[in-house]
């Protein structure tokens, strides 16, 4: 999109915060914008490849059909960049944002979070939105001028989209304006960011569902229970009597996505209208750039949200995964057990840290930099690695 074209509550590619270590524009015959410079970045970095061997729910070595890291980012940046330009937002920060919103996550879904955590809490604690920001910031190592992606200011803090107190702290005294400050003043994200995590919600809830009727451990029968999906699937077999029950579950969760979709951007275009108005009335606008001067707690600022009764309807059905899915016994033995290679990794490679590859055995960090090693791993080399410096055996792969 134009830049003119963009909406005023739109973060411009123009009036970036910036980069931490400033770049001189692209001098090619088709420069891209910083956003757009920023997803590529994304694209071309090892965290990202690796994504593809990293799982949400199902471990990696379960089927070739389920999702993985990678396929879920690819389905929440186009979901939220379809929101975006319907909206007249940033598309490319959108697409950035999305494509890195899970490179910290460590192998084996919530289960390896949860192991490194524990791992961590004596040594300052593991949170996987902080660490997607450390691999952007600081470990990959592709440039020869700095370390990380050097991403701007606007994709990092669509990246940051948890923080605890005490850690925005800490980040907050290396990079005083940085984005942890919103988690110490208030303040919301960009609408951009705002966007991409609607987006992810939406995508997992409709992919879980997808994910555990093809694995078996959810039936078509048991998803009656979700309002939202039980509706969805009635109007599908009423329509098209007869169809397969797996034709039927792809289109009832099609028109699910659908009308979240139209929902979120209908109520958002509404919300931004209603701001619209008020400006043109005199009333203050919250600055749009962050930073040390801005507050961002005071004036008119629109944001990204979906009706009420869609939110109660997605509650329900992300109440029903938890239940029936998250913590099906097939799932929880799953996740007992990437919880035990985790810890015993971290064990492992504390006790040798010769075993990890030079530059994280040289760090003098030593609990950080095996937290690091072990987060960017991949589901299949955890359990190669496992079973190297173990013996065990605890997966087939
Ligand atoms: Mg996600």
């Amino acid at each position: 999109m134009n830049p003119d074209d963009l909406s005023r509550w739109a973060r411009d590619p123009r009036r970036s915060c910036g980069r931490r270590i400033a770049e001189p524009p692209e001098s090619t015959v088709a420069p891209r914008n910083e956003h757009q410079r920023d997803r590529d970045r994304i694209v071309h970095s090892t965290a990202f490849r690796r994504l593809v061997y990293k799982t949400q729910v199902f471990i990696n070595h379960e089927g070739d059909l389920f999702r993985t890291r990678l396929t879920h980012s690819l389905e929440v940046a186009q979901l939220a960049r379809s929101m975006a330009r319907a909206l007249r937002l940033n598309e490319d920060l959108v697409e950035a944002i999305a494509l890195a919103h899970d490179l910290g996550h460590t192998p084996f879904g919530h289960a390896g979070q949860d192991a490194l955590q524990a791992c961590m809490a004596a040594h300052g604690g593991f949170e996987h939105n902080l660490q997607s920001l450390r691999v952007v910031d600081l470990l990959e190592a592709r440039y020869a001028a700095f370390d990380g992606l050097n991403l701007t200011f606007e994709t990092r803090e669509g990246i940051l989209k948890h923080c605890s107190r005490a850690n925005a702290e800490r980040l907050l005294t290396a990079e005083p304006d940085g984005p942890a400050l919103r988690f110490v003043r208030g303040g919301e994200p960009s609408l951009e960011a705002q966007l991409v995590n609607l987006a992810d919600e939406m995508a997992y809830s409709a992919h879980d569902v997808d994910d555990g009727v093809r694995s078996g451990l959810l039936d078509l029968e048991q998803l009656q229970a979700v309002p939202l999906l039980a509706r969805s699937l009635a109007a599908v077999q009423a329509e098209h009597p007869g169809l397969n029950a797996r034709r039927s579950l792809h289109e009832c969760l099609r028109r699910v996505l659908s009308a979240q979709v139209a929902d979120l951007i209908a109520c958002s275009a509404a919300a931004m209208a209603a701001a619209d108005s008020a400006a043109c009335s005199g009333a203050a606008i919250a600055p749009l750039e962050a930073g040390a001067e801005a507050s961002p707690t005071v004036g008119v600022q629109p944001r990204m949200q979906t009706s009420a009764a869609m939110r109660d309807e997605a509650l329900a059905l992300k109440r029903f995964l938890f239940g029936e899915l998250y913590r099906h016994p097939r799932v929880r033995h799953m996740t007992q057990l990437a919880y035990s290679v985790v810890t015993d990794l971290f064990a492992a490679y504390f006790s040798q840290p010769a075993q990890m590859t030079p530059d994280f055995a040289a760090d003098a960090d030593r609990p950080r930099a095996v937290a690091d090693y072990i987060a960017g791993m991949t589901d299949r080399f955890a359990l190669r690695e496992h079973q190297r410096l173990t013996g065990q055996r605890l997966f087939s792969v």
